[in-house]
């Protein structure tokens, strides 16, 4: 038999449909429903241009919301925070990125590299994640047969791995949604390495001011 042969036999299996109602993406053909929730996905399916559904401005690319609205929302979220006192030695983590700070120093040769704020940076916690925890009713879920008895000691070694999984820490750390207090990190950043922060921000911001008007200026031909 021909693949093609093969391929034509399962006549059960699909039926070609004349005339079904609802919203079709005009680009791809997908069919999404006959309601409103259909028509909107339609005519969103393949558009790589949307209107802010906060503010109504035209957003590229696969974004709903424009960035404005974007990062208002999440500094909104980030203000709404739990506040804790740092004590200068807890691991921290840049709230927008994965990048973690594992000391004071760490954190202010970054800042003072990159001329970042403290006001700008989010900062969280970053918290050690916990060890996975093991067992054999999920590892064997698709080995055994129905209603049969898992395997004699099984507790034990259970336990076992567990320990071994524990003591055998650290895990990676995440970011956590617990923000440091400003006046902690003011506290444990030192006033002189905030000065030299400050110092370098108010440089960049000079240069970024004077290369925006120099583009403004060879734009109008000076
Ligand atoms: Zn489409
Ligand atoms: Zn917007």
């Amino acid at each position: 038999m021909s693949v093609k042969e093969a391929k034509y036999q399962y006549t059960e299996a699909a039926e070609y449909l004349k005339s079904i109602e609802g919203w079709v993406c005009k680009n791809c053909g997908r069919y999404w429903g006959i309601d409103d929730h259909g028509e909107h996905m339609a005519r969103y399916c393949c558009t790589r241009e949307h209107v802010c559904d906060m503010c109504g401005v035209i957003v590229k690319g696969g974004y709903t919301r424009c960035e404005a609205c974007r990062e208002k929302v999440r500094a909104e979220r980030y203000a709404k925070l739990e506040r804790r006192d740092w004590d200068g030695d807890a691991p921290l983590c840049d709230w927008d990125s994965d990048r973690f700070f594992w000391s004071a120093e760490q954190l202010i040769d970054y800042l003072t590299d990159e001329a970042i704020s403290l006001d700008s940076i989010r900062l969280c916690f970053a918290e050690e994640g916990k060890p996975p925890v093991f067992d054999f009713a999920s590892l064997l879920e698709d080995h055994l047969p129905d209603d049969a008895d898992l395997p004699d000691g099984y507790e034990k070694l259970e336990a076992h791995v567990n320990a071994f999984l524990k003591k055998h820490a650290p895990y990676c750390y995440w970011g956590s949604n617990v923000v440091p207090t400003r006046s902690s990190l003011v506290e444990h950043i030192g006033e002189d390495d905030l000065a030299e922060i400050n110092k370098r921000v108010a440089e960049r911001e000079a240069d970024e001011a004077e290369e925006a008007s120099l583009a403004a200026a060879s734009e109008k031909g000076w």
